[in-house]
């Protein structure tokens, strides 16, 4: 049977868009640049991971409004929660994070089954058909659609059954390490591989089956590792 290989989408295939996002916000008559953006990501960022460590889980609306009011929005509240309301049909999560893409399109030549398996709101086949990568991979598993989230292995589950693979020959990517560590590791998946978009992810301690690549060619060894 043909190895598996999946990948998160939001940090991991996609990141977040910030030309994307101040057009948008252009949309609705707030002048916000995307340089200005990029210089209040890491507050915001950094925002979003001490509430996910305080175990406020998700916290993408806290994310949004310190990140658009450090980029100077005077009233963040209505925006983000317009940009939330949108998120499902215009996914600010869309730039493509192109050496990852690059892997997963080289695996898929090779014969190895590839999947994206997100914790979405139900628009990531729209999404990646419009940023035209929906067919460099063999199944699109949107939590939002299957209605499971990771890390329940059942969401793991339906997606070697889409794909027609075995979790001992599947090793899944991605930059959460509750969601796509523990996640694939709990399903008894051959290995994970965890991708930190931020410096201060990295785990105290990293269990058997797990692998820490901060780039698509440390992906590539821990692949290799892995017999895949
Ligand atoms: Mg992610």
């Amino acid at each position: 049977m043909a190895p598996v290989v999946t990948f998160d989408a939001g940090q991991t295939l996609v990141d977040l868009d910030l030309d994307f996002l101040a057009r948008r916000l252009g949309e609705r008559g707030v002048e916000v640049t995307p340089t200005r953006l990029a210089a209040a990501a890491p507050a915001a960022w950094k925002r979003f991971d001490e509430l996910n460590a305080a175990g406020i889980g998700h916290p993408w609306k806290q994310l949004m409004t310190t990140l658009l009011a450090g980029a100077g929005a005077d009233e963040p509240a209505p925006l983000v929660d317009w940009l939330w309301d949108e998120q499902p049909r215009a996914n600010l999560w869309r730039k493509p994070i192109e050496p990852i893409i690059a892997l997963a399109k080289e695996l898929a030549a090779r014969g190895v089954r590839t999947a994206v398996l997100s914790n979405s709101e139900g628009g990531l086949r729209a999404l990646f058909e419009e940023i035209g990568l929906a067919h460099e991979f063999h199944a699109i598993i949107d939590s939002g659609v299957v209605g499971i989230d990771k890390p329940d292995p059942r969401i793991f589950a339906h997606t070697l059954e889409q794909l027609g693979g075995r979790a001992e020959d599947a090793v899944h990517i991605g930059d959460s390490w509750t969601a796509d560590i523990i996640g694939a590791l709990g399903a008894g998946w051959r290995g994970a591989i965890y991708y930190p978009s931020r410096a201060n992810q990295a785990p105290a301690a990293v269990p058997a089956r797990a692998v820490v690549a901060r780039d698509a060619d440390e992906m590539r060894r821990a692949l290799t590792a892995f017999g895949i």
